[in-house]
């Protein structure tokens, strides 16, 4: 026990039922009613997860004995009467294996605070002290524990106890349990560690050499590191999974084993790129969205969902600036560079939902919408990450433009660093935009009416060639082509049914029917079960060695099971829409678009500096 105001203590007790057993201690609880909570969703990560649900059975007791407990809601349990101090104990379920929730089995323990610590309602700016109890069996006593919670009574990656000065801070610092492998790098001095868990066969080597030149690129960018003693990107690789969570001091990562760089990679492939720009990201995130905030986070709400239409800024700026980042750090290439951005491009181009959501309503919707995606959703909604981060492309060219390469969006990032990020204050629904008209020197007001408050494509053809790169948008050239090529492959290209599918045991399963496409006109669902077309078996792998064999205007019988009901339809290919983007440095080039372009992925200076 500690003088703390509120103390946690938390043991992972039962791998096989995969329970935490959490007391929180109470030290003056509200005699005649003690309230405690669990939040609704994690910041982050907009969707109500509710995980209160995974509170398997919750008693408490004080100085004199059991205390009676009221549920008042689906997340808040009541105590009392009662004399401090309380001790409120409860067991928590935990096999999400997800960045967003807690997961226990034999070989870790890993939680964010949001699924394992009450709130103390009325105590929740108030400090407190965490005890990590190492799990009983000595099976686990080479476990080791890796969070950024600051250390209170406990040795490096050691048990014991943590600290934290308010509630906030406590759920920002997710905990890995286990044993891991590591390894770190400094950046300004700052110690930048790596941790994974997992069965990782990776060059962790080549993965922090990568890592602290993205890092770099990003801190110089901001001028400084935000007040951190230490940061740790906390992985963990499985299988198959891929996802992010940023957090004040450190991130959580998800991804296959395969994404790490294997021992003797050379130029990084395609997985091993998509972690670096998964890396870049969350670590952008620690200024922005963790420091430069929208008021409407300030302070959290966790119990109900938290509205602002100002997510293409968090989101979308960051991941424009994350795959940026690549080839600053010259991680990457200019050629590489341009195949991700046009892969970006490209799957902005293919949603019709495009042109019936803004990305202002995308943010604001983030909630019910982008975040419960069901087979409608390329037809219905836009990424405020994709679109978000063509639309920061856009303000950056065009901020470039209008100051002659004096200014750029890199300006207006220092900007609202200075301005929200160190002092704390939230930034304003709108405050994004007037900065960029601020530092911009212009009003682009009409740009964010069209592009963000509308439904417009931002003008990237026009942009781009202002430094030397070709906007090409063509037709797809098979169901593998995700944009980015130049290259067009042997043949005359497969015509498309307008849909994407998945493998069934008995056909190809209909995931969406995409607006506008052939098998949208000829009735087709989602859910539907391709089995034939024209008489020869559909499956899934051999759809396009099938279409191949047909041109536009030819009309298929094709049959499919709706549930239990064969059905037959009349499909008429189409004309295999342009929705498909490749860039590339075009071969006419003048001083002022070779400069342009240089100052803007900063190739040029690099050079000078090698
Ligand atoms: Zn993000």
């Amino acid at each position: 026990m500690t003088d703390f105001p509120v103390h946690y203590r938390i043991e992972p007790t039962n791998p096989a039922a995969h329970l935490f057993e959490v007391q929180c201690t109470i030290i003056k609880p509200e005699a005649d009613g003690q309230r405690v909570a669990l939040p609704a969703w994690i910041p982050g990560s907009y969707m109500i997860r509710d995980f209160a649900k995974n509170i398997v059975r919750l008693w408490a007791a004080d100085t004199s004995g059991p205390v009676a407990v009221t549920k008042l809601d689906k997340a808040t349990w009541q105590f009392g009467p009662c004399t401090g101090p309380l001790t409120v104990s409860y067991e928590v379920y935990a096999w999400d294996l997800s960045v967003r929730g807690a997961h226990f089995d034999q070989t870790h323990a890993y939680f964010n605070g949001t699924s394992v610590f009450v709130q103390v309602i009325g105590q929740t700016d108030h400090p407190c002290s965490v005890e990590i109890v190492p799990p009983e069996d000595k099976t686990y006593q080479s476990w080791r524990v890796a969070t950024t919670l600051p250390r209170l009574a406990a040795p490096p990656y050691g048990f014991g106890t943590y600290q934290a000065a308010d509630y906030d801070e406590l759920i920002d610092h997710p905990v890995e349990i286990g044993t891991f492998v590591q390894n770190s790098f400094e950046v300004r001095g700052v110690p930048h560690e790596i941790v994974v868990y997992g069965q990782v066969r990776a060059d962790l080597n080549r993965l922090a050499r990568d890592l602290k030149a993205i890092c770099e690129v990003h801190v110089e960018l901001f001028g400084e590191l935000p007040p951190i003693d230490r940061y740790v990107f906390l992985i963990m690789a499985v299988g198959e999974g891929y996802g992010g969570l940023e957090h004040r001091a450190s991130c959580s990562l998800l991804c296959s084993r395969f994404d790490l760089p294997r021992p003797g990679l050379e130029k990084p492939d395609e997985n091993y790129r998509r972690l670096l720009g998964l890396c870049s990201h969350e670590y952008f995130h620690t200024w922005n969205v963790k420091r430069i905030k929208p008021a409407a986070f300030i302070p959290y709400e966790l119990s109900q969902e938290s509205y602002t239409r100002q997510l293409w800024a968090f989101e979308g700026i960051t991941s424009y600036y994350d795959d940026l980042a690549l080839v600053r750090s010259r991680v990457i290439d200019e050629i590489g560079y341009f195949e991700m951005l046009a892969q970006t491009a490209t799957r902005v181009w293919r949603g019709q939902g495009r042109f019936k959501q803004s990305v202002a309503e995308s943010s604001f919707d983030a909630w019910t919408k982008f975040y419960r995606q069901d087979e409608s959703a390329p037809n219905a909604i836009v990424s405020y990450y994709a679109k978000g981060s063509l639309l920061a492309l856009a303000l950056d060219l065009q901020i470039r433009e209008a100051s002659a390469n004096q200014r750029s969006l890199d300006d207006v990032m220092r900007a609202l660093w200075r301005r929200y990020g160190k002092t704390g204050v939230g930034v304003p629904e709108g405050g994004v935009e007037a900065v960029v008209n601020e530092i911009a020197d212009a009003n682009l007001s009409e740009f964010f009416a069209q592009c963000l408050y509308g439904t417009a494509d931002p003008p990237l053809d026009d942009l781009l060639a202002g430094f030397g790169v070709q906007f090409i948008l063509r037709p797809a050239w098979g169901p593998n082509d995700k944009g980015g090529s130049v290259t067009k492959p042997n043949d005359d290209g497969v015509p498309a049914l307008g849909v994407r599918t998945a493998a069934r045991d008995t056909g190809a399963e209909i995931l969406n029917v995409l607006d506008k496409g052939p098998a949208q006109a000829a009735g087709l669902a989602a859910g539907d079960i391709l089995i034939a077309i024209d008489g020869l078996r559909a499956n899934h792998a051999d759809l396009s060695k099938l279409l191949e064999r047909y041109r536009t205007g030819d009309t298929l019988e094709v049959h499919a099971f709706r549930r239990d009901e064969l059905m037959e339809f009349s499909l008429t290919l189409t004309a295999v829409p342009d929705d498909t983007v490749s860039l590339s440095v075009s071969d006419e080039q003048t001083p002022a678009t070779e400069h342009a372009r240089a100052a803007w992925l900063h190739t040029a200076r690099k050079e000078i500096e090698l």
